[in-house]
């Protein structure tokens, strides 16, 4: 009988790569070409699991048939192309009552021609310009190709430690999760979901799950996804555009039809007050505050339906506020809201269309106004986040907005209320951006509201 050096020498010393795992998947001993070939940390695995020590052995043949191998108790003999190496082995295992004796030899010249084919297929996935990737049953990543990685911003190191679960955003998760596991059962599915990238963007992804299915049995699922972010932001662009030009035509003729009969009531109002003294004076002052009103409605409505190109002074915007502020601090005081202003005096002169400024800042104090019912504070503060630009914030103490409708606002018609147009934000967004500045919204529910405003100081 041999002792156990000598026997470690003779299988040391036979050219195949040979390496041993327990009932458990345990290494037990790995000889030195298969550490030379395959495990180059060999060392360190003996007594681990060559499942979770080596994913990439969790190929899917492999996989498979040792699977096979150990639980049927026969032997398997197979023929696997090694994608890391580029080699071609055929791989035999030995069952036994204690485990598995594996036994790999490099037949990468014999195949020869196979080899070549092969590596078509490798091309296939390689360079594939959509992300390709193989997971097994679980959704675990076992290959992810370049155009993946560069898709969701992880290497495939880091992918293939995990699962797609992760990436999907919560209410992506049920849809995703059915099509895998329907894939999984072996019935190829086409869908659209979501991801998060590395960066902590969420992209727009079109996925197809394809069973791999290996002697009619599925052995885990291929992907093969393309990220559509931009073609749907295109898409909800366009939609966007042509509600707008559907609501400008709309704002047009509403516009029209009201102003004729409004400067008729405005004429013959004041032709009453003047004509007959008796009448209560108060009722005059609110008749002619409502047609103020509804002439404010109108030309918002007909600024939306042409935007036109007017002429950019420089202006100051402590001037601008100032005089909005005037116009809407009897509705403030009657709501018990106080409307205050900090460090507007010292901002620069800006280029701009004053009226159109006016209207921003009216829209966001109505706005503020409105969310605050019960009365609160309105801050309107002017800073400098750099030297070529001038920041204004509208901060109120309201009810806030929920997180996950702060991207609607803005969109035509959106409103929460009863009585909202839905086009005041969308008029003021376009007003910002007809000045080459930025909106930004941050809210905290029940807390309050912040609109950044930022616009260019120019030459
Ligand atoms: P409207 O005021 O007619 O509803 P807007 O376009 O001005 O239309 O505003 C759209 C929606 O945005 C509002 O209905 C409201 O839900 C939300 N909103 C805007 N500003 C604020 C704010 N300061 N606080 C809370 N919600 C706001
Ligand atoms: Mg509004």
């Amino acid at each position: 009988m041999v002792d156990l050096n000598e026997r470690n020498e003779i299988l040391d010393r036979i050219s195949d790569a040979f390496f041993a795992v327990n009932s458990d998947w345990e290494f037990t001993y790995i000889n030195a070409e298969a550490s030379s070939v395959l495990f180059p940390n060999a060392r360190m695995l003996i007594g681990k699991s060559m499942w979770s020590e080596i994913p990439h052995a969790v190929y899917l043949t492999l996989y498979a048939q040792f699977f096979k191998a150990m639980q049927e108790q026969v032997r398997v003999e197979f023929d696997i192309f090694y994608a890391p190496l580029a080699v071609w082995f055929s791989v035999r295992a030995y069952p036994s009552s204690s485990g598995l004796s594996i036994f790999f030899q490099d037949i990468t010249q014999k195949k020869g021609i196979s080899l070549e084919k092969e590596q078509h297929y490798e091309s296939l996935f390689k360079y594939n310009p959509d992300a390709v990737f193989a997971f097994d049953l679980e959704g675990n990543y076992l290959r992810v190709n370049p155009a993946m990685e560069q898709m969701i911003g992880y290497r495939a190191d880091e992918l293939l430690r995990m699962s797609y679960l992760p990436l999907i955003p919560p209410e992506e998760l049920e849809k995703t999760k059915s099509c895998f596991y329907k894939a999984a059962k072996g019935i190829t599915q086409h869908y659209e979901t979501k991801a998060y990238h590395k960066n902590g963007g969420i992209i727009d992804v079109k996925v197809t799950n394809i069973p791999i299915i290996v002697n009619d049995e599925v052995m885990g699922v291929f992907g093969v996804a393309k990220d559509i972010t931009q073609e749907n932001n295109r898409k909800t662009m366009l939609l966007q555009a042509e509600k707008l030009t559907a609501v400008g035509q709309l704002a047009a003729s509403i516009a029209h039809e009201i102003r004729n009969p409004l400067t008729s009531l405005k004429g013959f109002t004041q032709l009453i007050e003047k004509t007959l003294p008796e009448v209560n004076k108060n009722y005059f002052a609110i008749m002619k505050d409502e047609l103020k009103r509804i002439e404010l409605i109108t030309s918002e409505l007909l600024y939306l339906a042409k935007p036109k190109a007017q002429e950019f002074k420089s202006e100051n915007i402590w001037q601008i506020i100032q005089d909005v502020v005037m116009l809407m601090s009897s509705q403030a005081l009657i709501n018990n809201i106080e409307l205050r202003t900090f460090h507007l005096e010292e901002m620069p002169a800006i280029p701009c269309v004053g009226v159109q400024l006016k209207q921003v800042f009216i829209n966001l104090i109505k706005n503020a106004m409105e969310a605050m019912p019960d009365g609160g504070m309105i801050d309107i503060v002017g800073s400098r986040p750099s030297g070529d630009s001038i920041m204004v914030q509208v901060i109120d103490n309201g009810h806030g907005i929920p997180q996950e409708l702060i991207s609607k606002i803005g969109s035509p018609f959106y409103s929460t209320k009863e009585n909202g147009t839905g086009l005041g934000m969308m008029a003021t967004q376009q007003i910002i951006h007809a000045h080459s500045g930025s909106l930004d919204i941050t809210s905290q529910k029940g807390q309050g509201t912040t609109i950044h405003i930022c616009l260019p100081i120019g030459e």
